[in-house]
């Protein structure tokens, strides 16, 4: 029940309203007997200074940021985490007694999605499809005990990401267009938005997948057409709903110090995707 002691956790991002994070926490809070509520807000980039500020004031106790101010909001944090400095991007912000501390929660979440499926990645050659967001914070993370190729439409973008991962982790990682030879690599990752929409063709065809751990961050549809030809290719697919759930289960742990069920955090969203097609309003 909402009253006058519940928290209040907000996403920050335009847009916002297809967001699945509002109903993921709320179950999960429910879940623990935490008295605590998130919702999403729609905020412009020039009001984010205003909205940290307000939150202080306020006693917020937390945030999500997601597209397009995950790089922008840090110009008003106090303090960054590692993962988050090391990525460049926050995407969970934590308030504690008037400091705004900044993370990042998409790496970590997306290694765990995969782990869950195949055990330690480790060594492995691997193949990330995109360098935006979702493609910076999995390769930074892949990075560290992995070889990591970038494969992007704009090879500009790859090259600075690699040069940037390069420097910083002190390990080889290599960049292409979307054009890319997959005959050695172990694990291939959609991180681009390719996928999302009625009609869009996948990156590879099931005759390059053969043999391959094969996982999209897409998670509207779940079923991608990238993972139809994996398991043409009888590949193993992983959809994008994992990682959105660590990521998730890792920022309520920071905010509330809490373990989620992270099965409830499935369940809430399934629900929605099954009750309504959610591809229809993005
Ligand atoms: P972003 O920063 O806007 O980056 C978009 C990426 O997609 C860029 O690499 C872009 O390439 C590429 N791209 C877009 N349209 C393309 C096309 N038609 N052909 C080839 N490449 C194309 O977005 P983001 O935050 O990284 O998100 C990317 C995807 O990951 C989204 O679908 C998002 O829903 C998903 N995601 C999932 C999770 C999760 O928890 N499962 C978390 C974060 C994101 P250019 O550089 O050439 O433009």
């Amino acid at each position: 029940m909402i009253d006058a002691s519940t928290k209040l956790i907000a996403l920050l991002g335009k847009p916002v309203r297809h967001s699945l994070s509002p109903i993921m926490h709320n179950a999960a809070f429910k879940d623990k007997d935490l008295n605590y509520v998130y919702l999403a807000f729609e905020v412009d980039k020039e009001n984010l200074g205003k909205v940290i500020e307000g939150a202080k004031a306020m006693g917020i106790v937390g945030f999500n940021v997601t597209i397009p101010h995950k790089i922008e909001i840090m110009k008003y944090l106090d303090k960054l985490d590692k993962e988050a400095e090391l990525i460049g991007a926050v995407n969970t912000i934590k308030i504690n007694k008037d400091i705004a501390k900044g993370y990042n929660t998409d790496g970590l979440g997306a290694r765990k999605a995969l782990e869950e499926k195949v055990g330690e990645v480790k060594d492995k050659k691997i193949l990330i499809f995109g360098a935006g967001g979702a493609g910076r914070a999995v390769a930074f993370e892949l990075a560290k005990n992995n070889f990591v190729i970038i494969a992007n439409r704009t090879i500009e973008k790859a090259k600075q990401l690699a040069e940037e991962i390069k420097n910083k982790l002190n390990t080889e990682v290599e960049y292409s267009g979307l054009n890319v030879d997959t005959e050695d690599i172990d694990i291939i990752i959609n991180a681009t938005s390719v996928g999302m929409k009625k009609g869009d063709k996948p990156l590879l065809t099931a005759d390059k997948l053969k043999n391959k751990i094969v996982m999209d961050l897409v998670y509207t549809p779940l079923e991608t057409p990238l993972l139809k030809e994996a398991k043409k290719a009888n590949a193993i697919a992983i959809d994008g709903l994992g990682m959105l759930i660590y990521q998730g289960a890792l920022a309520f742990k920071i905010w509330t110090g809490v373990e989620p069920n992270v099965k409830v955090m499935r369940e809430a969203i399934l629900k929605v995707l099954e009750d309504k097609d959610v591809t229809k309003e993005l």
